[in-house]
């Protein structure tokens, strides 16, 4: 049986960081395993937003360190010819009058408290950043200059690639069949391709986080949910220049961004539609969701009501009650340590999720306490629900 520092269960944007800052925090044997390839779950289909404007404050730490390594990812990694493939087109939120505008109010002052910068614009400010909407409903408008989206396939291979340099064994290819334990403790995994020593073994498995309620019979609270993604060709371009854009005045909480130059992509920010068994395979998108979703964008784009469906897709998101990520130990599991449930907003996290997984595996103080992402709350109670209520504002 080979033996490792560490070994890392799957290679999505969370576990290729993991992986990522375990070497670069000074482990020396660090293997990871994925079923199939760096990046094929669901961290491919991200629309890829990043921002730190979130009404739960333990996000906003997470986000705004995540954001200064997306700012300089090469730098970061210590490689030059890496890209996360960043369009630093800021972010901009607007909420009318009604139940959204206080927890807006609310999330724009914790921003702020937490030293990241923040604008309040009026309409005609809103309009010069976002010509082609309009924004006569809104009752205030937010903007983030430090925001944008980037590529989350780019952001993956980069913390693999990296990783690599660092002596860190990437297989793919390997399925992980179950966790070998040794007196009520984890010493290792089995999988289809033998067995693999470790005292720590660190689950990234999104989606497929249910293997780990099969494997140690604690709870994994989580459900795939399926998401609609469109691209949407109007008259006007969408250009990257223009800010990413949330609106929470319509029904779905509608994001969008450009894509492709000058397409939008939009798509809603509320639940999905929630799938029996974990799987990231393309769904169906109605006709009737596409005219559902373009009548909303219409009423904020008026010249959208013009648009043509350029292209759409599916993604999965790995749902929780509370719509925030577990992170850290499984006390009833020593050894084991997990990041999972991310609800449709984990890879704007991915570079400080991987650093503070990767400490707590190692044993070392947290950049963030992961305190308020225990396990535990779900039986205490004390969930990190957001100010929006439920959906992947967070
Ligand atoms: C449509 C969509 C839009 C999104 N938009 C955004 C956005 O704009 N901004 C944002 O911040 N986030 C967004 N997200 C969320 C973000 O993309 C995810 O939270 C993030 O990519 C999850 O990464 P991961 O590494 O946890 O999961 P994954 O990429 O799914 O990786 C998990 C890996 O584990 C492997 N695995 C699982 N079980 C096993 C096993 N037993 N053995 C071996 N390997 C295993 C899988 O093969 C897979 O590669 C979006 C998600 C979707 C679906």
């Amino acid at each position: 049986m080979q033996s490792y520092d560490a070994i890392v269960i799957g290679a999505g944007v969370i576990g290729s960081s993991v992986a990522y800052h375990l070497a670069r925090l000074g482990a020396a044997k660090v293997l990871v395993l994925d079923r199939l390839q760096i990046g094929s779950g669901t961290s491919t289909q991200s629309s890829g937003i990043l921002r730190t404007h979130y009404s739960v404050i333990e996000n906003v730490e997470l986000a705004k360190h995540s954001w200064s390594v997306f700012n300089d990812f090469a730098g970061y990694l210590g490689d030059e010819e890496a890209s996360a493939g960043l369009v630093k087109c800021g972010y901009l939120i607007c909420a009318p009058d009604g139940p959204k505008l206080e927890p807006l109010r609310a999330a724009l002052a914790g921003q702020e408290r937490m030293g990241v910068e923040v604008r309040l614009l009026d309409q005609a400010a809103a309009r010069e950043l976002l010509p082609i909407a309009q924004f006569d409903d809104a009752a205030l408008i937010g903007y983030e200059p430090e925001a944008g989206f980037a590529d989350a396939y780019l952001v993956a291979t980069g913390f693999a690639r990296a990783a690599r340099r660092q002596g860190v064994k990437i297989m793919e290819g390997v399925n992980v069949e179950r966790l070998l334990m040794e007196n009520g403790r984890v010493v290792g995994v089995e999988t289809n391709q033998g067995r693999f020593h470790s005292q720590t073994v660190i689950s990234t498995q999104n989606i497929w986080a249910g293997d780990i309620e099969r494997w140690t019979g604690v709870p994994t609270p989580v459900k795939a949910e399926r998401h609609a993604v469109l691209a949407l060709e109007g008259p006007e371009a969408y250009s990257f220049k223009m800010p990413v854009f949330k609106d929470l005045g319509s029904p779905g909480m509608l994001y969008c961004r450009s894509y492709g130059g000058n397409q939008m992509l939009v798509s809603e920010g509320t639940v999905g539609e929630t799938l029996a068994q974990p799987d990231n395979e393309q769904g169906d998108i109605s006709m009737d969701y596409v005219v559902e979703v373009g009548g909303q964008v219409a009423e904020r784009f008026p010249s959208f009501g013009e648009a043509g469906l350029a292209s759409s897709w599916t993604g999965v998101y790995d749902v929780t009650p509370d719509w925030n990520p577990v992170l850290g130990r499984l006390p009833d599991v020593p050894g084991l340590v997990v990041g999972y449930g991310f609800s449709g907003h984990g890879f704007k996290l991915s570079p400080g999720v991987g650093l503070v997984l990767a400490q707590e595996a190692l044993g070392l103080p947290t950049e963030v306490s992961l305190a308020p992402y225990a396990h535990e709350r779900f039986r205490s109670g004390q969930l990190l629900t957001g100010r929006y209520g439920l959906g992947a504002v967070s």
